[in-house]
């Protein structure tokens, strides 16, 4: 899930209660770039009986252009961590500025400060650059200003710079996190996740809102035979507006035992002790 901390639109407490509305037993904020949500709302969910697990949603270079990466069980507090983070959150406001220099060009009279006050703060997403443009009145709603603007191949789109999905993996395992590939979609071939297997993947997030139960089944099948982990997630990011992409709160039904499973991955038990 998403919260204020990148581009979902509550802030990390609300996400929690909102789980909780909904009786999730356990979520993972996973906001893209950032763990800065993670400690408030690890507070929230203690409050309120729900466990939240501390992750990121990285973006990684990919055959086809970006992929998502999702990393779990992150430390808050890890100067490796946070230093990789940090680089990608400045490259995030470079194109952000890119962005509106573009939008500039093409008539939409906005501010990068229109865009960071839409942030507020949080990793600078396109998701606030919408937000400012439809607040400026150049697109009708959020799915508009990605249509018109900066969907990917429109006129005002700028790419991220990406690190390879190697480096994350490599990353997120030196600070005892695992590592799952987000909402693969139709790239989720088996030749292409076991080439990510090599490279250090754990999991499939085979339960996601834009997979249909066909994709899904053939992803877990991909996942058993490899013998990699599963997760899934609604990947919501607030209350949608209408034609928005992202799936409805509590939408994906993750077992339990998904998450004790990668719980196990992550910490072996611990040798039996001699006789
Ligand atoms: P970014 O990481 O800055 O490229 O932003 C990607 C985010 O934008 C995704 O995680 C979605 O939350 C959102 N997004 C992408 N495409 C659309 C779309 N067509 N309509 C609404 N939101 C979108
Ligand atoms: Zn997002």
């Amino acid at each position: 899930m998403h919260s204020t901390a990148s581009d979902g639109s509550l802030s990390p407490e609300r996400v929690v209660e909102r789980a909780r509305s909904v009786r999730l037993a356990a979520i993972a904020l996973t906001d893209h770039d950032t763990v800065a949500g993670v400690p408030a709302a690890v507070a929230a969910g203690e409050r309120v009986g729900v466990r939240v697990i501390a992750g990121c949603e990285f973006s990684s270079a990919a055959p086809w252009g970006e992929m998502h990466v999702l990393g779990y069980f992150l430390p808050t507090h890890s100067a490796e961590l946070e230093s990789f983070l940090e680089r990608s959150r400045a490259d995030r406001l470079r194109r952000g500025r890119e962005m509106v220099a573009r939008l500039q060009r093409l008539g939409v009279a906005l501010e990068f400060d229109d865009v960071l006050r839409q942030a507020d703060g949080g990793a600078v997403g396109r998701p606030h650059v919408a937000r400012a443009i439809v607040r400026q009145g150049s697109a009708t709603g959020i799915s508009d200003a990605f249509d018109r603007y900066i969907g990917r191949g429109r006129p005002a789109y700028v790419d991220k710079v990406l690190p390879a999905f190697r480096d994350i993996a490599d990353l997120v395992h030196a600070v005892r996190g695992l590592v799952s590939v987000a909402h693969i979609k139709e790239r989720g071939t088996r030749s292409f996740l076991e080439r990510l297997q090599r490279e250090g993947l754990d999991a499939i997030e085979t339960r996601h809102p834009s997979h249909d139960p066909e994709l899904r089944a053939r992803l877990t099948d991909i996942a058993l035979r490899l013998g990699l982990l599963r997760t899934g997630g609604s990947d919501w990011h607030g209350d949608p507006e209408p034609g928005e992409v992202h799936g409805a709160l509590g939408a994906q039904e993750v077992p339990l035992e998904w998450l004790e499973r990668l719980e196990q991955l992550r910490a072996p038990p611990p040798a039996p002790v001699g006789p």
